[in-house]
C-alpha cells in the first residue's frame, strides 16, 4: 500500500478557550509546521489570524507565513483561500494564491477549490436552532473553472475539498474535461453536529464518500472531521489506502492522546503516525507526498 499522507490542519479559526496551542502569529505557525513536520505531517494547512485570533486576509502575513515555514522545514504547503474574499469575483478570490506563486519563497503547494456551493450555518443542538441562517459558500461552476485554469499556469497544485457526493461529481466532472489534471488530490470533508453541511463523522458518513470516489482513476483521499474526532476514524481510513487531515483547527483533542490533556498539533499528528506504524503502513515524507501527488517541490 501506498504510504500515509498526513496533513496538519493546524489552526482554522478554532478559539484557545479548551486548547490553548492553537497557533495565530506567524511565528506560532510556523513552529507548528516545523514540529508537525517532524511528528510526520508532510502537509500543514494554516489560516492567518490576527492577534486576536480573528481572520487575517492581508496577503503579505500569508507571505510571512509562508516563508517561515519554508525556512524552518520542506513540509509542503496549503494555505486557506476561502478566507481571501469569500464575496469577490472569482478573480480576485484567486489573486492572492497567484501573486505568492510569483516567489518560490512564498509559493504554496496547494490551493483548496471546493468543489460546489454550500449553507455554512452552524446549528446549536442544545438551543435547537441555527447560530445564522444566511452563511453561503458560494463557489460558482464558472469561479472554480477560473480557478483550475488559473493554477494551471502555477506550479501550484489544485486541493478539491468536496463537502458531499455532489461535490465529488463536480469534481470528477473536471477531471474529465481536463480541467483538474490527474494525480488529483481531493479531500473528503466530514464535520460535526454543529454543522450540518457535510457528511457526519461515522464510518457510514465516511463510507458514503469513498464508494463514489473511482478506482481506475489517479485519485488520492484524504479525510476530515471539523468539529469532531478524527482519531477513532483514522485506523479505518489507513487501512483503506487514504490519507489523513487532521489538527486542533478541526477539534481540541482534549484527553484524546495519552499523556498530553491538550496535546500539541504535533502530539495529535504524532498519534496518526504511531497508528499509522502499527497498521504496517509507513508514514510519506513531504518528497514522498509530493512524489504521489504529482507536486513540484
Ligand atoms: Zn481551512
Amino acid at each position: 500500500m501506498n504510504k500515509l499522507i498526513i496533513e496538519a490542519r493546524i489552526n482554522e479559526y478554532a478559539g484557545r478557550g479548551q486548547n490553548p496551542h492553537v497557533p495565530w502569529s506567524p511565528e506560532e505557525i510556523a513552529e507548528a509546521a516545523t514540529q508537525c513536520r517532524e511528528a510526520g505531517a508532510a502537509i500543514v494547512h494554516f489560516h492567518a489570524r490576527a492577534e486576536d485570533g480573528s481572520p487575517e486576509h492581508d496577503v503579505a502575513v500569508y507571505a510571512d507565513i509562508i516563508r517561515r515555514i519554508k525556512t524552518e522545514s520542506d513540509i509542503l504547503i496549503h494555505p486557506t483561500l476561502g478566507a481571501f474574499a469569500n464575496d469577490g469575483d472569482a478573480a480576485q478570490r484567486i489573486q492572492p494564491i497567484l501573486d505568492l506563486a510569483k516567489d518560490p519563497q512564498t509559493r504554496p503547494h496547494f490551493a483548496p477549490l471546493d468543489m460546489g456551493t454550500t449553507n455554512i450555518d452552524a446549528y446549536n443542538p442544545a438551543a435547537k436552532a441555527f447560530r445564522s441562517d444566511e452563511a453561503v459558500y458560494m463557489n460558482t461552476t464558472k469561479t472554480l473553472l477560473h480557478f483550475a485554469e488559473q493554477l494551471k499556469a502555477t506550479e501550484v497544485r489544485p486541493y478539491a475539498s468536496l463537502w458531499n457526493v455532489g461535490f465529488t461529481r463536480q469534481f470528477l466532472a473536471f477531471i474529465d474535461m481536463g480541467a483538474i489534471a490527474e494525480p488529483a488530490f481531493a479531500c473528503l470533508i466530514m464535520t460535526g453536529d454543529d454543522l450540518p453541511a457535510a457528511h457526519p463523522g461515522t464510518e457510514q458518513g465516511l463510507g458514503a464518500h469513498t464508494m463514489f470516489i473511482p478506482k481506475d482513476r489517479n485519485i488520492h483521499w484524504t479525510a476530515m472531521n471539523h468539529g469532531g474526532d478524527l482519531l477513532a476514524l483514522v485506523p479505518k481510513i489507513i487501512d483503506e489506502g487514504g490519507h489523513v487531515s487532521i489538527g486542533l483547527g478541526d477539534w481540541n483533542y482534549i484527553d484524546a492522546i495519552d499523556g498530553a490533556s491538550t496535546p500539541t498539533n504535533a502530539e495529535v499528528v504524532g498519534r496518526v503516525s504511531e497508528l499509522s506504524r502499527l497498521a504496517g503502513r509507513e508514514v510519506a515524507t513531504p518528497t514522498e507526498a509530493a512524489e504521489i501527488l504529482g507536486v513540484e517541490i
